[in-house]
């Protein structure tokens, strides 16, 4: 993986490698978070890890590594109002874009074609903003579009505004049954930004933004220790555990789910060789994306949590 990736997000790199090669990543994959620019570069990671001519590994120097580090690959193209558009409006991605997507993904290709949706200007950085694009291009790729002056191409969340429902909803049926080889990426400060009909058939992943973002793992690993083995017994302990841990701290349920996210993130490391292990956390990590959705549809979190542990039982 890429150093600057691997090193704060290694978690989400070494689950996007178990999903492609055990073939289970999904076609449409969101990325949320405040920081867009380390979205975008995880975007293109996964784009050159889906066309790899070699093993995929961070220093590959094959023809479509190297044009994906470039960004001219001509199957891994970024969609934004400002992006691989041909015609006049300003402030959205265009009806005119998508069609040209989809009639992109209906023609035969060599390639693993990876469209990323995002919102995008050129302008002039904030100086957190250019701590941002140094980070980005510490990772070895280039932006789609050169700046000007002292301007900066930026890419910021997706939204209702400048991805229209009507616009978006065009995408779904090829979101829903794509073809092969096809992958859709959407970068988004909120899941919420983006319309549910697309949220609902897709990976979402939180790319915290490490700087801020530390996950406490100690107060639930203890109901771990046997895993995948997970003690029937322990469930209403653990939800009881986690109710506890978030009232005292004043916690957020979701920051919650994160934790233990997390925690089978690291699982997913450190058991990489373990096949049967690998499919379990697998399944696992993509049950709290699950949790976390019903928390944000207001179900309770005692209800979530007692929920999840019961998912956990399951080998
Ligand atoms: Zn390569």
């Amino acid at each position: 993986m890429n150093k600057v990736l691997d090193k704060k997000y290694s978690y989400l790199s070494n689950f996007f490698e178990a999903a492609i090669s055990q073939n289970r990543l999904f076609h449409s994959i969101i990325l949320y978070g405040s920081n867009n620019f380390i979205q975008y570069a995880m975007a293109l990671e996964l784009a050159r890890k889906l066309n790899c001519l070699e093993d995929g590994n961070p220093d590959c120097n094959c023809q479509n590594c190297r044009w994906i580090r470039e960004n001219k690959h001509p199957a891994v193209m970024t969609i934004s109002k400002i992006d691989n558009k041909n015609d006049d409006s300003k402030t959205v991605i265009s009806k005119q874009q998508v069609d040209e997507v989809l009639d992109k993904i209906f023609s035969s290709s060599e390639y693993h074609r990876v469209f990323i949706f995002c919102d995008a200007e050129i302008k002039e950085l904030s100086q957190t903003e250019t701590q941002e694009k140094d980070e980005f291009l510490n990772t070895g790729f280039a932006s789609p579009q050169e700046g000007k002056d002292s301007k900066f191409w930026y890419p910021t969340g997706i939204n209702g505004t400048c991805f229209q429902p009507v616009v978006a909803n065009a995408l779904l049926k090829s979101i829903e049954e794509p073809p092969s080889n096809t992958t859709f990426i959407f970068l988004t400060k909120d899941r919420d930004d983006l319309i549910q009909t697309i949220v609902s058939r897709s990976q979402a992943f939180y790319m915290a933004d490490a700087k801020f973002t530390e996950y406490n793992t100690t107060f639930f690993e203890q109901y771990f220790s046997n895993y995948p083995n997970f003690d029937k017994g322990t469930v209403l302990d653990f939800v009881q555990t986690l109710l506890k841990y978030q009232s005292e701290n004043d916690l957020e349920p979701t920051y919650v789910i994160d934790c233990i996210q997390y925690y089978l993130f690291e699982l997913l490391k450190s058991n990489s060789d373990n096949k049967f292990l690998v499919g379990k956390i697998y399944r696992d990590i993509e049950k709290t994306e699950k949790s976390k959705k019903m928390l944000n549809s207001y179900i309770k979190e005692n209800t979530v949590y007692e929920d999840l542990a019961l998912y956990f039982t399951k080998i």
